[in-house]
C-alpha cells in the first residue's frame, strides 16, 4: 500500500501522522519541537518506522509555523527563513525527508486548519471559508471550492492596520514593526504585556475591548473575501463571552452593509469544531491531494 505522511508543525510540538491512501490514519505521533537537529531527525525515523509498519510514503502534506518558502519551484521550498524561533532558520523539511524521494504539499499551519475544518469541522459545505486563529501569533487563511487561497506568499492578517481609540486603549501595541497592529494589540503577548493577564482572568470590558479589534480584522475579512463563514481559534477566542462579543462587534462593523452579514451571526462566525486535530486533518488532506496527482 503507498502511504500519506503528514505533518503539523507548531512552535511546541509536531504532530505527525500515517495515513492510507484515502486519507484514514494508520498510526499517529506527537514529538515536542526542541532544536531542528533534534526535532526533524526524529521526525523522519518515526516515519520510516511507521512506513516500514504500513507501506511506502508516496506523499507528504505539511502545514507549519513559518515563515517557510511555500513555492515549489522556488529556491528554499520547504525551508524556514526568518522565523523568530531560535535555530529554526535556514531548517529545511525538504532536506529531512529527502531519503522519502515522495513529493512535499506545503501550506501554512492556519492554511492547513481552515482545510481541515472545512473537510470534517465547522467548516463542512461551504463554498467559501475563512479560519483566523488569535492565539500567541495571529493569522488568517480563506478557502474557496476547496483550495486555500494566496498570493505571493500567505496572507498575513495579523498585520492588518485597525483602529484604536487612544482614549480607550492606550497601550500602543507590541508588534516591533508596526506597535499597534491587530496582533500588537490582541495577541497572546499584547494581552499580557496590557494587563499583566491572559484572559481567563479578564473583565467583560477588557473582552469586549479584544472582541473589538477582532471584529475589525472579521469585517474586513467579509469585505475582501465576502465567506460563507468564518471560524475564530485560538487560546484568545476560548475567553468566555468573546465569540459572541466578536459576532456583535462584526454585525455592528459592518453596520447592516453587507445584507448576509446583518444577522446574529452565530451561523457565520464560529469557533473550530476539530480543536487541535484541524491543521493535522488538513496535512492529510494536502498529502492525499497530492498522491492524488502524482504520477
Ligand atoms: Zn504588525
Amino acid at each position: 500500500m503507498t502511504t500519506i505522511g503528514a505533518i503539523e508543525a507548531g512552535g511546541t510540538k509536531f504532530v505527525l501522522a500515517l495515513a492510507a491512501g484515502d486519507g484514514a490514519v494508520l498510526e499517529h505521533a506527537r514529538i515536542p519541537t526542541r532544536a531542528p537537529g533534534d526535532t526533524l531527525p526524529e521526525m523522519a525515523a518515526w516515519f520510516e518506522a511507521a512506513a516500514a509498519r504500513h507501506g511506502r510514503i508516496g506523499a507528504f502534506g505539511i502545514g507549519s509555523f513559518g515563515p517557510i518558502g511555500l513555492d515549489p519551484a522556488a529556491a528554499g521550498f520547504a525551508t524556514f527563513s526568518t522565523t523568530p524561533k531560535p535555530g529554526w532558520r535556514g531548517a529545511s523539511f525538504a532536506e529531512a525527508l529527502a531519503r522519502f524521494q515522495a513529493p512535499l504539499a506545503l501550506e501554512t499551519d492556519v492554511n492547513a486548519a481552515v482545510l481541515g475544518e472545512w473537510l470534517a469541522g465547522a467548516g463542512r459545505g461551504c463554498g467559501s471559508l475563512a479560519y483566523t486563529t488569535i492565539g500567541t501569533g495571529i493569522g488568517s487563511g480563506v478557502l474557496k471550492n476547496g483550495k486555500v487561497l494566496s498570493g505571493w506568499s500567505h496572507y498575513e492578517s495579523g498585520h492588518l492596520l485597525v483602529r484604536r481609540d487612544p482614549a480607550l486603549d492606550p497601550f500602543a501595541g507590541v508588534c516591533p514593526f508596526h506597535g499597534d497592529c491587530l496582533e500588537g494589540l490582541t495577541s497572546g503577548p499584547a494581552i499580557a504585556a496590557r494587563w499583566g493577564h491572559d484572559l481567563s482572568s479578564a473583565s467583560p470590558d477588557q473582552i469586549a475591548l479584544i472582541a473589538g479589534y477582532a471584529a475589525q480584522a472579521a469585517a474586513a475579512l467579509v469585505l475582501l473575501h465576502r465567506p460563507e463563514r468564518m471560524i475564530f481559534g485560538g487560546g484568545v477566542m476560548k475567553a468566555p463571552g468573546m465569540i459572541e462579543e466578536v459576532r456583535a462587534r462584526t454585525r455592528a462593523a459592518l453596520a447592516g452593509y453587507i445584507a448576509e452579514w446583518d444577522e446574529d451571526l452565530s451561523s457565520r462566525i464560529v469557533l473550530p469544531a476539530l480543536g487541535d486535530d484541524a491543521g493535522i486533518t488538513g496535512a492529510i488532506e494536502l498529502g492525499r491531494r497530492a498522491l492524488e496527482t502524482t504520477p
